[in-house]
């Protein structure tokens, strides 16, 4: 089913194949006991907007604690795209879910979140369901929960992804299209998928005051994302002179190491937390 979702990560080509497949089955193992160890954890990115630097959302990016040493925090750009060759990614997607979900039912002041969904997991028609019923079982307004889904594995299926957007839009929560612009495809998808949110890929937004061709891209995803009436959001803002450059763009919304850096405790947490606990 496409690229996306067959892609290779952290494997050194030059090995041959047994040994890569060794390293896959041990990488398998250890995400199988990191679930049943529950060895998973959250963290947090603002989303703020360009306009006003006021706090939109954020995004909730998972961490696995490595079960032979648990002090060693491993990032998804380790394990994600074996998961996803596994089918391991359907758990982990769902346990961030419901992690998430309790979260936003812990603290009724904190800020909606955006988890990120695979496009493997987006594949199970029963996923919505779940997200449904433990927004439900948990009480949680479907307004706070975000859902993003990559461009890639949406233009990998357009069918599923708009059955999978429109059951989504039927919990109440809202769809945000993730690094968009770099799936090589037109724009002509998006009028089949009724996103919210269009999030312009990194790979446009790192270097952009020095790169004449990605401001001339970014500007025409903005024209497209304005004249659909969908929000904008640049990822990868890593300096002032690039939040000021997607704020003569345009763009409505940004997240980056500039503005702040994912982490387990994030202070707009902490801060609903204190408030909370203070009433
Ligand atoms: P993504 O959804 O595009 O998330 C943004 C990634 O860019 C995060 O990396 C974040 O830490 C990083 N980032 C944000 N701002 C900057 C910046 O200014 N500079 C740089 N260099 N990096 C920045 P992370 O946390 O390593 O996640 C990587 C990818 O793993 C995510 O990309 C997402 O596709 C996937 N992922 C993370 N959590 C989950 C999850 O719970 N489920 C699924 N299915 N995928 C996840
Ligand atoms: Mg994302
Ligand atoms: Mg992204
Ligand atoms: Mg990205």
């Amino acid at each position: 089913k496409g690229q996306g979702k067959n892609t290779w990560a952290i494997y050194d080509p030059t090995r041959d194949g047994s040994e890569a497949m060794m390293q896959r089955l041990s990488w398998n193992r250890r995400i199988a006991e990191a679930l049943q160890r529950d060895l998973f954890e959250l963290h947090y990115q603002g989303v703020y907007s360009v306009a006003d630097g006021t706090l939109s959302h954020l995004e909730v990016l998972v961490r696995m604690r490595n079960p032979v040493d648990p002090a060693c925090l491993i990032m998804p750009g380790q394990f994600i795209s074996i998961a996803e060759k596994s089918g391991q990614i359907t758990e982990i997607d769902r346990w961030v879910l419901k992690r998430g979900i309790e979260i936003l039912a812990r603290h009724p002041s904190i800020p909606p979140l955006a988890v990120n969904i695979s496009g493997r997991t987006f594949d199970d028609p029963s996923l919505p369901h779940f997200i449904r019923s433990q927004l439900k079982q948990y009480g949680v307004d479907p307004v706070r929960l975000i859902i993003e889904l990559t461009e890639t594995a949406a233009v990998s299926d357009i069918q599923d992804a708009q059955r999978f957007i429109e059951a989504i839009h039927q919990a109440g929560c809202r769809v945000c299209l993730d690094d968009f612009g770099s799936g090589f495809s037109t724009f002509g998808y998006l009028k089949y998928l009724g996103v919210e949110v269009l999030k312009i890929d990194g790979l446009f937004i790192r270097d952009l005051p020095n790169n004449r061709d990605n401001q001339v891209f970014v500007k025409a995803m903005v024209d497209v994302a304005r004249g659909l009436k969908k929000t904008t959001v640049a990822e990868y803002v890593e300096d002032a002179a690039t939040l000021d450059m997607i704020r003569g763009l345009g763009v409505t919304l940004a997240q980056g190491y500039y503005l702040d850096r994912p982490v387990a405790e994030h202070p707009a947490l902490e801060a609903a937390v204190s408030s909370e606990a203070g009433h």
